[in-house]
């Protein structure tokens, strides 16, 4: 209709190209792989993007084809955010800690047509390549001099910096269809094999200015936001697109990410924002404790993935002045659904009162409707008390899997997230259990079905069943609660070996209980929530 506004298409490259027009000159800042620290500028990231996207265009790489990376947190990771989505393609990052079988799992799922890795994973892109549909093109993330002298590899290797050098900045952003797929990220958080996410440019940029907000994530031109949470795991929850959006200065750890590592990489760049998961910031407030150091410029740090402790909370608060951020996503959601951020008529509150209200996962930022639900599917008071299935609807929430031929996870045209919630007169949402049956160990999944079915292998195995239990170190931990077959005098030690190579390492389950028998439902279905109960508390107990 005439006079109606434009009809411009929201694109991911138009983040990029707003930065280096606007925040030309802010700084991104890597520790790299090679262990040294790289800086440059938004001008740089854009200019080299260009030469990326000429370069895939020269790779052969089509609108909608895949792009696998196995990479840290850098500024090379960050290029190739914007030169393949931007370009049209798809960009698939790979989470490097799952078993090779998963990876080679997911590439071949994904159809990935060339793969970038840091130098690190070349071990992992060793063991993969000769389980993945040849053939294959894997790119190092690096220079010449870098470059691995006899990599074993059944496929053509090329290395990153070769490649950018070849090609000229000459490039035009493609005006897309705001509805093309950006980028894809598989979650193992369910059963079964591991399901793919796919962003669009749309979805992706009304999650960047909705994740931004002041009551979100709350980031500006005025931030040093250093992500600790992977590039690899829900696009480091928006935070690299965001830091184009408002212009903010980037720190990225690489590989590092132990308290020391981190806490050197926030003080020497004056980090004001941080994000992670809370077992990340447990090994950092543990080194700052240790040398009874401060935080002179971090005034705020998000933390999600796992429920944020309040002794973690108030120790960020009280005794370094750290704003906590809590906040809860997932993959489906790309990933920001709720923020814990305080209304006006909580600042007046006594201080336990507003650290009870800091344990919740907070209110839906805009864009995203949130109910819970009962068994029936009846939704559900908001009175803080009631208890149901925690059900989400938005333009950033997925309608179901990549590639999969299942039927629609929807219900009603809402997300079940497999998490059961509470919600308080204000909105704000508190998660008091999860009805998926996963353990999430560090902001990672392990699936309890894949541990039960190796150690079903076991010949003196009769049954065997794995729950989450709560860990200390690592919010939860599986634990592994067998019924041995008659007469078997098999110990922990051999069925733990078991698992070696047949799972990942920190996949193997902490301990075994053996127990006489599994408590059954009347349609003959183990009780895990029975087990649950009883054995929650194993490890902190221990
Ligand atoms: P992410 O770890 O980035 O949130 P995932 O898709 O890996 O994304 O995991 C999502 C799941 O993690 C949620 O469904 C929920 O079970 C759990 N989760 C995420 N954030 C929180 C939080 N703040 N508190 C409790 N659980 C959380």
């Amino acid at each position: 209709m005439h006079g109606l506004m434009m009809q411009q298409p929201l694109l991911v490259a138009s983040l990029l190209t707003h930065a280096e027009r606007h925040h030309g000159e802010q700084e991104i800042v890597s520790r790299r792989v090679e262990g040294d620290i790289h800086r440059y500028r938004y001008r740089d990231l854009a200019q080299r993007a260009r030469r990326l996207a000429n370069a895939l265009a020269g790779l052969g790489i089509g609108e909608g084809e895949r792009v696998g990376t196995l990479a840290w947190n850098g500024y090379r990771h960050m290029e190739l955010y914007f030169a393949v989505s931007g370009s049209g393609a798809v960009l698939h990052t790979l989470n490097p800690r799952l078993h090779v079988d998963q990876l080679a799992y997911i590439i071949d799922h994904a159809d990935d047509r060339v793969i970038f890795f840091d130098l690190t994973f070349l071990p992992l892109i060793e063991s993969v390549a000769p389980r993945i549909r040849s053939p294959k093109v894997f790119v190092a993330m690096t220079d010449r001099a870098n470059m691995p002298a006899t990599p074993d590899l059944p496929g053509m290797l090329m290395c990153y910096e070769d490649l950018i050098d070849g090609h000229g900045d000459d490039f035009t952003w493609p005006l897309l269809d705001e509805n093309t797929a950006s980028s894809l990220c598989y979650t193992s958080g369910t059963t079964g094999n591991p399901k793919g996410v796919l962003y669009s440019h749309r979805s992706t940029i009304l999650h960047t200015y909705a994740a931004a907000l002041p009551d979100s994530l709350n980031c500006s031109a005025r931030d040093v936001i250093l992500p600790v949470v992977p590039m690899f795991h829900v696009n480091a929850w928006g935070l690299p697109y965001i830091a184009c959006m408002v212009g903010a200065k980037l720190v990225f750890p690489g590989p590092a990410l132990d308290g020391k590592s981190l806490y050197e990489l926030i003080e020497a760049e004056q980090v004001t924002l941080s994000a992670g998961v809370p077992t990340v910031w447990q090994g950092l407030l543990r080194h700052v404790a240790e040398r009874g150091s401060t935080f002179t410029a971090m005034r705020r740090t998000i933390v999600g993935g796992a429920p944020c402790p309040t002794a973690m909370t108030t120790e960020f608060q009280e005794r370094y002045h750290v704003d906590v951020l809590h906040a809860w996503g997932m993959t489906e959601l790309s990933p920001v659904g709720t923020v814990c951020s305080f209304k006006g008529h909580h600042l007046s509150l006594p201080t336990q009162q507003r650290y009870a209200i800091q344990a919740k996962q907070g209110r839906a930022v805009f864009g995203i409707d949130m109910r819970i639900v009962g068994p029936d599917g009846e939704a559900l008071p908001w009175d803080g008390r009631a208890a149901g299935d925690l059900q989400v609807r938005g333009p950033w929430v997925t309608t179901g899997y990549f590639g999969c031929d299942e039927a629609s996870p929807l219900s009603d045209g809402w997300f079940p997230t497999g998490d059961v919630a509470k919600i308080d007169a204000d909105g704000f949402m508190q998660i008091t259990d999860r009805s998926k049956d996963v353990i999430k160990s560090g902001g990672e999944w392990i699936s309890s079905i894949d541990i039960e079915n190796v150690a079903s292998l076991h010949p003196e195995v009769a049954s065997a069943v794995c729950i989450a239990a709560r860990h200390p170190k690592w919010d939860e931990r599986p634990l592994l609660l067998i019924v041995k077959q008659p007469g078997s005098a098999l110990e922990s030690a051999e069925l733990l070996d078991f698992f070696d190579g047949r799972v990942a390492k920190w996949w193997k389950p902490d301990a075994v209980v053996f127990i006489e028998a599994l408590p059954l439902g009347a349609t003959g279905k183990v009780l895990k929530n029975q087990l649950r109960d009883r054995f929650k508390d194993y490890y902190l107990m221990a």
